[in-house]
């Protein structure tokens, strides 16, 4: 199910749930698109009209960032838990190990991807990685004829925000593989190169803060959300009443 979020489809199932559908998805050999929502997302696609309509036809449009909770909340959602990207990712590696779903990873530094692909195996011994691609490669054609040699089932795309929703868009009909799914930095995390926060932290919603710490460039995409929360004060008290 999804609720409106400044006017963006956000799915609000649970974690237990959404597990259940793409598991389900992948039998009845469905193709599903996941896209990863946050409040800087939810920005860009107000002012960019064609991301806009990416977004609201993805599948599913997980609730990643703390932002979009306390949106929900606000505006008297159901979006109860956070569902993140990098979460939903290792999810869905840990099944497909399980089950001998194909996994391709395109995305990130030719280093970074390769170390993914490295530590993605010693965690998940059973998992079938049948093929990688930095996410730096410019022959279009190549990468497609690649994934669809591979015969992946699943493919994960690290490029970035809006360019990876971009890139599933336009290619996902070329390619025979059920789940695409955008995951922003996710390789640079699991290859080592970028930290994620310590749990604790993660939990108590101020994984943000954090980031801003490690990487404190975040702060001009940080200050733009300021005009989100202003947006969703808006939305409620003063769009509602018109
Ligand atoms: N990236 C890429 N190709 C590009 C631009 C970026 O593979 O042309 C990768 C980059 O190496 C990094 C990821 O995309 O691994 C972007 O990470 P970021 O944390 O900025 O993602 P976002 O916050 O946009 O989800």
């Amino acid at each position: 199910m999804n609720e409106k979020i400044l006017d963006i489809n956000v799915t609000n199932t649970s974690y237990d749930d959404l597990e259940k559908k793409i598991d389900s998805d992948l039998k009845k050999n469905k193709k599903i698109f996941i896209i990863a929502i946050n409040p800087e997302k939810i920005l860009k696609a107000r002012k960019d009209s064609k991301l806009k309509e990416i977004i609201n036809g993805a599948t599913y449009n997980i609730a990643d960032g703390i932002g979009i909770i306390y949106a929900s909340k606000l505006l008297n959602g159901k979006i109860k838990e956070r569902i993140t990207g990098i979460d939903l990712f290792e999810k869905i590696c840990d099944f497909s190990s399980k089950k001998y779903y194909k996994v391709f990873l395109y995305g990130a530094s030719a280093t970074n991807i390769v170390k993914a692909r490295e530590n993605l195996i010693q965690k998940y011994p059973n998992i079938k990685i049948v093929g990688i691609q930095n996410g730096y490669e410019e022959n279009e054609k190549k990468i497609i004829e690649n994934i669809n040699k591979s015969n992946a089932n699943i493919v994960f795309v690290g490029l970035g925000s809006p360019k990876q929703e971009y890139w599933i868009y336009q290619n996902m009909d070329k390619i025979n593989a059920n789940i695409f799914m955008g995951v922003g930095g996710t390789f640079d995390v699991i290859s080592g190169s970028i930290k994620r926060a310590p749990k604790i932290i993660r939990k108590s919603g101020l994984e943000w803060l954090y980031r801003l710490y490690k990487e404190p460039k975040r702060i001009f995409r940080q200050i733009k959300l300021i005009n989100f929360i202003f947006l969703l004060i808006k939305s409620k008290y003063v769009e509602k009443k018109k």
